[in-house]
């Protein structure tokens, strides 16, 4: 299997280089080269496995430059810090209504399902290699404290993560400062999320100091991202019974950046029979507006009680927009150009692909809370909160839920008068922090990057 840019100025890699190097060189993003196409009985054996045997089975679909052996040695080493036996968990609230609980990992969210496993690719890069991995990113709580728990203690890798000082929920401070670990640098920067990001992209815009000190991006849109995902999708499918199944099945997935969305809408063209997906957006709603409208446009970001989904635009959106174009790049090119240009995409063709959008903002975000609690003496944290907008009564929906409530106090709070906790953040109470407090200066960063890397 090899893999292609969506911008189609790249040469085809195999799966080791495709995650290897995260954005194609033309500034694309990879996909693979056609989908593998299953078959009935692919899918009844596929049926019978666990968490990771399914997963080792999805990657040796796209991994074919690895062994078995090697990709179910990953799997096993990624999850080994799972706390639920099931690794992913479908639970059922009521006959048309499953949640897929992906927060069982190290950090309660579901980005552990592809930092971990990315963290093992990684180290099998590095040993084969000898060149160390030091990841440079910025984060604004989720996406830093998942790359962080997927790199920790790893030989030959350093992460640096820059945060906003005061920035980042306490507990997803904590996340990031209280590992222990030596390869981890969490640095606090006095500023906004926005400069620590922009140090981050002048540090990368450094080609020189960039290559000298090896660094790689926290990458949102790799490959392995986004197979990782597409498991959990298979593997709650396989747990409904033919009576859920019968009524079709519609996937809503709280979205961002759109990588979950994507993974699903993969499992699908490689013959899961999934009826539908809904894009589940807070107040950020570019992506309602583009399901709705038809037109992909930029606005401002305000802040919202699901921060990881406060984005303005979907870094994984042209992966999709490949598809709807049917993999003419010429055409993706231009339309991305386009776009950043103008902030504005209005889209050409329509093409139904069974994807719907909803949109909740915070004010509902809290009503979807309670009522959930209410109704099924379940609680849901604020991003997981957006997927009970305007459910299908049509259908059967699994709701994704992202993160655990408890990472989530003050909007539990708010909804419900009382917090949920969890083991694995009240242990994390008693831990000292370690931090690096830095002004918001590129120079400062990379002193700090230099120094530390002796
Ligand atoms: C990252 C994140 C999301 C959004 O996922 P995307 O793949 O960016 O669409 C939703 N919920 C939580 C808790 C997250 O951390």
């Amino acid at each position: 299997m090899r893999f292609l840019s969506t911008r189609g100025q790249t040469e085809p890699m195999g799966f080791t280089e495709a995650v290897a190097t995260g954005l194609a060189p033309d500034g694309g993003l990879l996909v693979p080269e056609s989908m593998p196409r299953l078959t009935q009985a692919d899918l009844d054996a596929w049926s019978r496995l666990d968490y990771r045997d399914l997963t080792a089975a999805v990657f040796g679909c796209f991994a074919t430059d690895l062994s078995q052996e090697v990709i179910r040695g990953c799997v096993e080493r990624a999850y080994s810090g799972f706390s639920h036996p099931e690794v992913a968990h479908v639970r059922r609230l009521a006959d048309h209504l499953h949640v897929l609980e992906l927060f069982h990992g190290p950090t309660l969210a579901f980005k552990d399902f592809a930092l971990c496993l990315l963290g093992e690719f990684y180290e099998l890069q590095q040993a084969r290699t000898g060149v160390p991995v030091n990841v440079l990113g910025a984060t604004s709580g989720d996406t830093g404290a998942a790359a962080i728990h997927g790199l920790l203690g790893r030989k030959g890798a350093n992460i640096f993560i820059l945060y906003p000082n005061g920035g980042v929920s306490p507990l997803q401070e904590r996340q990031m400062t209280c590992t222990g670990a030596p390869n981890v640098f969490p640095l606090s920067i006095d500023g906004s999320f926005d400069d620590a990001q922009k140090i981050v992209k002048d540090i990368f815009g450094d080609l020189p100091f960039r290559h000298r000190h090896n660094l790689s991006a926290v990458n949102s849109i790799n490959l392995a991202r986004i197979l990782a995902q597409v498991v959990y999708y298979f593997y709650a499918w396989f747990r409904l019974d033919d009576a859920a199944r019968a009524r079709g099945v519609e996937f809503v997935v709280p979205t961002g950046n759109f990588g979950n969305v994507l993974a699903g809408w993969w499992a699908q063209q490689m013959g899961l029979p999934v009826a539908g997906f809904t894009v589940a957006t807070n107040q950020n709603d570019i992506l309602h507006r583009f399901f709705e409208e038809g037109v992909y446009e930029v606005g401002a970001v305000s802040k919202s009680l699901a921060p990881s989904m406060d984005i303005q635009i979907a870094s994984n959106f042209e992966r999709y927009l490949y598809y709807m174009l049917d993999g003419d790049t010429d055409r993706v090119r231009r339309l991305m150009a386009d776009f950043r240009a103008t902030g504005r995409l209005a889209f050409p063709a329509e093409k139904e692909q069974g994807m719907r959008a909803t949109r909740t903002d915070d004010a509902a975000i809290i009503d979807r809370i309670r009522t959930v609690h209410a109704e099924y003496g379940y609680a849901v944290d604020p991003h997981t909160a957006c997927g009970f907008t305007g459910l299908r009564p049509d259908r059967t929906s699994v709701v994704l839920s992202t993160a655990h409530p408890a990472k989530f106090p003050d909007a539990l709070e708010r909804a419900l008068g009382h917090i949920p906790t969890h083991p694995s953040l009240e242990r994390l109470k008693a831990l000292d922090p370690v931090t690096h407090r830095l002004p918001a200066d590129e120079a400062a960063v990379k002193a700090f990057i230099v120094e530390h890397l002796k």
